[in-house]
């Protein structure tokens, strides 16, 4: 069993809790000077792995215990809300050619096609408009609903699932990206991106470390 192991950055977010707590992510942040969703990552980790507790409204605050889990516990408890992206979406009646230049403009390699009412209906991968851009084809007459991959086809997740979940449905399904979403009584909202790259994110910020 492997004890977990703290990158630098994870460290000094523990000394200002130590000294300062309790204390809001927030305020960690600014001491930094980083952003907030910059922090997430580490703040989640050094939770899960019981250095630190958070109570809301109040904040961090050093929990004094011995750090009682291994890294598999902690990426059991890594969570897709903590390590999620963005989404990027399109509309349904977008041509396949303002597809392709949303995704150069947003670097993305994934994007999540919804309705009017911002439902999901659809998932646009760079294989799916490549395939359509080498025909012959006007790009910008076909719309994006024509070629992409349609509900109820498509894998998604939800923000409390883990992130181990999240991988193997990556690794099983071969696909890049999952939206995150949210059920309501008439479909699913895309309220976030999962992809290889969140994944290889959180990957390092366990490994990037030194042992404590
Ligand atoms: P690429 O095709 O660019 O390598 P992917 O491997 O992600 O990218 O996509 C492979 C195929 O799977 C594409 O046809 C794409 O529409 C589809 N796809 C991508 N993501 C999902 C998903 N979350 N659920 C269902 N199908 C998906």
């Amino acid at each position: 069993m492997s004890p977990i192991e703290l990158n630098k950055r994870q460290e000094e977010i523990l000394r200002i809790v130590k000294g300062n707590g309790p204390i809001t992510g927030e305020q960690i942040a600014e001491r930094l000077h980083l952003t907030r969703a910059t922090l997430r990552p580490d703040l989640a980790i050094l939770t899960m792995a019981g250095f630190l507790d958070a109570r809301p409204r109040v904040g961090y605050f050093y929990s004094g215990k011995k750090p009682g889990h291994d890294v598999t516990d902690t990426m059991n408890n890594m969570k897709v809300k903590d390590f999620q992206s963005i989404p990027v979406v399109v509309r349904e009646n977008v041509s396949v050619y303002d597809a392709i230049s949303q995704m150069f403009l947003d670097d993305v390699g994934t994007l999540f096609v919804v309705d009017k009412n911002s439902l999901l209906t659809g998932v646009l991968s760079r294989k799916d408009l490549l395939r359509t851009s080498i025909g012959s084809q006007d790009l910008t007459a076909i719309p994006v609903h024509i070629i992409m991959t349609r509900m109820p086809n498509i894998t998604y997740c939800f923000k409390a699932d883990s992130l181990i979940q999240v991988a193997n449905r990556l690794i099983n399904q071969q696909i890049d990206a999952l939206p995150v979403v949210e059920e309501l009584s008439n479909g699913l909202k895309v309220v976030g991106r999962i992809t290889k790259t969140n994944i290889t994110r959180a990957f390092l910020s366990l490994s990037e470390s030194h042992e404590l």
